[in-house]
């Protein structure tokens, strides 16, 4: 029996995996002390767990800091996570006295129960509620000019909220290093290592246990015409715009469609509806997608896997950049077709494609039999129980690194060596434009290099 402490952000697509592995560890007689909000208390409670309520410590924000959290800034993001640390402090460590937990099972992005767990010297295992991203991973990901301006312009706000931590005890080499996965922390991630991107590039110290659910059910998908079931999560889901597009793309089609719309939303404002389509705030996900034939999906790490674990194949429509990397992988396992044009007519024209190839279907099914192949919360709940864990495999980012290290060195020596002796015997005039394209080139030439690297060291296991 182990006391286990679990912490995660005020969010359902982070909170929701964690709670099948919570009521998996009360099952095998650990006690289970959940450090969450007051938005989830009634999702916690039946898993056995004891609540303990954080709301109190929700720093008051300014309509500006709201609109960026809306928004999915980044920026705002750290910065709020880092002052509810802080505002934390005091209660946590008295927590940490009194509970003397174990285990400290947190969210990645939660920093609170990260940093608790390092001041304290408690074992950690991190649940990882989007793919495991790391140097080779992150390639899914591609930020717009605007993300990265933010992200740029946001370092030294995000750093001013760091420094304040370290009186207290925390600290931290950098932002970097509290959000990456890196090879030497436990981590549980809620896809298969099929699903997951270069999953070879991670340690022993990763469980890939697949999706985490709370239900057995299997795909039941006989009727007499097709579901369609359309979502945006439950953070940015105020499209009526969308919505309507897709009433009007699906009214004269042989389907019924379910639309979770989530609460900001009058369902007044959508119109008269006909009655193969209905309109809910919020659904039983996995009942309906168990039933499913097409899911236009915003790309939620959770509702992509619950889509594949269900086998219902899927219209990709993402909006973040980490739903893009979750969108790319699905098309790559052809379980969905991206949705290029959010017209009425482009959206009937893809549902129609995927409705009308199996091949869609088939691949979704697949995967599905791979998700259930995986451990699941029971393998969550051993690999918590026996943390802290080791690793003899070779780390594949370690060996990474050592070679962006080499050939940064060996890369710019010979720039330099190229522009002296192009400055020295033909003219100093125009060796500026050498440096400005061997900096524009630097990283797809490693980025060559480092996939050439890693696919001759994976072939070697
Ligand atoms: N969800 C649900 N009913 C709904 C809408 C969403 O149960 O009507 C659940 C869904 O099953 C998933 C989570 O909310 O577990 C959404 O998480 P996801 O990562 O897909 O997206 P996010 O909401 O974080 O953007």
């Amino acid at each position: 029996m182990k006391k286990i402490a679990f912490f995660c952000i005020p969010a359902h697509g982070h909170t929701n995996p964690m709670l099948p592995v919570a009521a998996e560890l009360v099952r095998r007689g650990n006690i289970v002390r959940f450090y969450s909000f007051d938005e989830f208390e009634k999702k916690i409670i039946p898993t056995g767990a004891e609540f303990i309520s954080c709301d109190s410590f929700l720093p008051k924000l300014t309509e500006q800091e709201e609109a960026g959290l809306k928004n999915v800034s980044t920026t705002e993001m750290t910065v709020q996570d880092l002052r509810i640390t802080l505002c934390m402090n005091d209660f946590l460590d008295k927590e940490f006295k009194s509970f003397q937990p174990d285990v400290v099972y947190t969210d990645s992005v939660c920093f609170w129960g990260k940093l608790n767990a390092w001041k304290h010297n408690v074992p950690m295992v991190v649940s990882t509620s989007t793919f495991a991203f790391n140097q080779m991973s992150s390639e899914y990901m591609k930020h717009s000019p605007k993300e990265m301006a933010g992200l740029i312009f946001g370092l030294p706000r995000v750093s001013r909220e760091l420094k304040k931590l370290e009186p207290y005890g925390y600290h931290i080499k950098g932002i970097f290093s509290l959000i990456q996965s890196d090879n030497a922390t436990d981590s549980i991630v809620y896809t298969s290592r099929r699903f997951q991107p270069y999953a070879e590039s991670f340690s022993d110290h990763y469980a890939f246990v697949g999706p985490s659910v709370f239900s057995d059910a299997l795909p039941e998908k006989e009727k007499n015409r097709p579901l369609i079931y359309i979502s945006m999560g439950t953070v940015i889901n105020d499209r009526p715009d969308f919505y309507k597009n897709c009433i009007v793309a699906l009214k004269d089609m042989n389907v019924d469609v379910m639309i979770s719309c989530g609460n900001a939303i009058n369902l007044e404002d959508l119109g008269e509806l006909p009655d193969h389509i209905q309109v809910r705030p919020y659904v039983d996900q996995l009942d309906v997608l168990s039933k499913a034939d097409a899911f236009i999906t915003h790309c939620g790490m959770n509702s992509v896997s619950e889509s594949l674990y269900m086998a219902a194949p899927m219209v990709l429509y993402p909006q973040t950049s980490e739903q893009y990397a979750v969108a790319r992988r699905v098309t790559e396992i052809s379980a969905g077709i991206m949705l290029k044009d959010d017209s009425s007519k482009g959206i009937r024209a893809t549902i129609q494609e995927l409705l009308n190839n199996k091949a869609y279907g088939n691949a979704a099914a697949e995967c599905s039999a791979d998700f259930r192949a995986c451990s699941g919360t029971a393998g969550a709940a051993e690999f918590i129980e026996n943390a802290p864990h080791t690793s003899d495999g070779i780390d594949i980012t370690a060996e990474l690194n050592k070679l962006n290290a080499k050939f940064q060195l060996l890369y710019w020596l010979i720039i330099i060596a190229t522009i002296n002796l192009i400055g020295f015997l033909v003219s100093w005039k125009y060796v500026w434009i050498i440096g400005i394209t061997a900096g524009i080139l630097s990283t797809p030439i490693f980025k060559a290099i480092q996939k050439r690297k890693y696919t001759k060291l994976t072939q070697k296991d």
